[in-house]
């Protein structure tokens, strides 16, 4: 049975045995629930954080072996973990930052190429790439010191909302009461599914192999990324000594294939893609470590927050939205929903309390915009890339070229890499 079918969500209480109250209690230990409960808690919210897994600790990310899971993360996420007081504490030398990003079409022309570049935009860098493992380290290690916030390793079985608040039955533990829940939960999200929020939900019918490799030339502080012909989408994310991160979106069996591949083999892949312009960018590549594959797929709750009589319930992150990785945001928009939570709760009235309507609703209609134009964004180009017809290719390859022309257009597409957020 799956963990979300052991939820149930009642609108009577039944359990009259005296009850913890805290007011909130975060479900989900991935990076958007541990900073999301450690901003609430300093915030000075009593706050309890659930996930099966929070017993397990992070190990600190050291030497030359480097995690599986690497992102890039915003400059607008990097506010954020600089509020949290996060930012610091991290391993720099295990940050990279991202200065220029070209993106090619799939002709392969020179023409086809979208340059971005951090000086012509005048930011000090587009993007940092790092491992997922060094922000959740540090964000539990930060877990540790703040007195508001508790830890609990359990799965929530059932969910009673009433006026008051939310009761939760955990697996292992005493039931627990709180003002509000977040639920942080993941691309599959029980509560979202126990709670009754629908969702849209669409396969791209495609995997992304993900593998870090050791390149001979220098990747000059650029993500590159290319479309290749028949809708497979390569990027290349550059790490400190000269390393580089590659998250290739491909068929399942092109992946299940890519899987297998010894390093010689790899070789003549790389060799015989994008007019082997991945070999002569970077030089030969020495696979780092096991390449692994996720499904893609496109998810979108349609609230972000409990019913609209009683809400008491908040979506974050991948519980309220999962979109393809070709432009490296999907962790980046879920933290921005920790932003605007915690922004909006930081700055409510003193008779309000968090579960408060009025928050809540002001908390959704202020991430349904970011999150639509996002998704919109991201399904769009991996369809246009998709398409096969000789039309469509010239279209979309003009289309690169004519927007690296356009200052304006660049400067607003950078705009929505950079994914400022305002915590004033
Ligand atoms: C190949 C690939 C590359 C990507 N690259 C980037 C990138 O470069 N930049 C970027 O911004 N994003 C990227 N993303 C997206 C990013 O991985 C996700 O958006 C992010 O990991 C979601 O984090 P989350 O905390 O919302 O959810 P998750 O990390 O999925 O965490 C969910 C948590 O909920 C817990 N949980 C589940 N069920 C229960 C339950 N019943 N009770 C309690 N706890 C429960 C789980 O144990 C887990 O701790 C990429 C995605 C893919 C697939």
């Amino acid at each position: 049975m799956s963990q979300a079918s052991q939820i149930t969500a009642v609108n009577t209480p039944t359990n009259t045995a005296p009850i913890r109250t805290v007011d909130v209690v975060v479900v989900g230990g991935g990076i958007a629930g541990k900073a999301c409960a450690l901003g609430l808690a300093q915030l000075g919210l009593q706050t309890i954080e659930i996930a099966p897994d929070l017993d397990s600790p992070i190990p600190i990310p050291t030497g030359s072996e480097w995690g599986q899971r690497i992102y890039a993360f915003s400059p607008g996420t990097q506010k954020l973990l600089a509020h949290l007081q996060i930012w610091d504490a991290l391993d720099h030398s295990r940050l990279q930052a991202v200065r220029d990003m070209r993106i090619f079409g799939d002709r392969g022309e020179k023409p086809d190429q979208l340059h971005l570049s951090a000086f012509e935009a005048g930011t000090p860098q587009l993007a940092w790439i790092g491992e997922s493992h060094l922000i959740e380290h540090t964000l539990d290690q930060a877990a540790r010191f703040q007195n508001k916030l508790e830890r609990i390793a359990d799965t929530v079985e059932k969910i009673e909302t009433d006026e008051a608040g939310v009761t939760l039955y955990l697996k292992k533990h005493t039931p627990l009461r709180a003002l509000l829940v977040v639920a942080a939960d993941g691309a599959n999200s029980p509560i979202r599914a126990h709670i009754g929020i629908d969702v849209s939900e669409e396969s791209y019918t495609q995997s992304a192999v993900v593998a870090n490799w050791i390149c001979t030339k220098p990747h000059l502080e650029t993500a590159y990324q290319w479309f290749l012909p028949g809708g497979d989408i390569l990027a290349m994310l550059p790490l400190p000594n000269k390393q580089v991160s590659m998250v290739w979106s491909t068929s399942p069996e092109n992946a299940a294939y890519l899987l297998g591949l010894p390093q010689t083999d790899w070789d003549q892949t790389f060799a015989l893609i994008a007019d082997g312009a991945i070999l002569k960018q970077l030089g030969s590549l020495t696979l780092h470590s096991t390449p692994v594959a996720f499904p893609l797929r496109k998810i979108r709750a349609a609230r972000f927050i409990g019913p609209e009589q009683n809400p008491k319930l908040a979506l974050i992150g991948d519980a309220a939205h999962v979109m393809h990785p070709l432009a490296g945001q999907g962790l980046n928009l879920g933290l921005r929903d920790v932003a605007t939570l915690l922004h909006i709760l930081g700055k409510r009235e003193s008779f309000r309390s968090p579960s408060d309507l009025v928050l809540l609703r002001r908390y959704e209609r202020q991430r349904q915009g970011d999150t639509s134009a996002l998704l919109w964004v991201t399904d769009r180009l991996k369809k246009l890339f998709s398409g096969s017809s000789n039309t469509e290719r010239q279209l979309r390859n003009f289309g690169l070229g004519l927007v690296n022309r356009s200052h304006f257009i660049k400067r607003r597409l950078i705009e929505r890499a950079l994914g400022d957020i305002d915590f004033e």
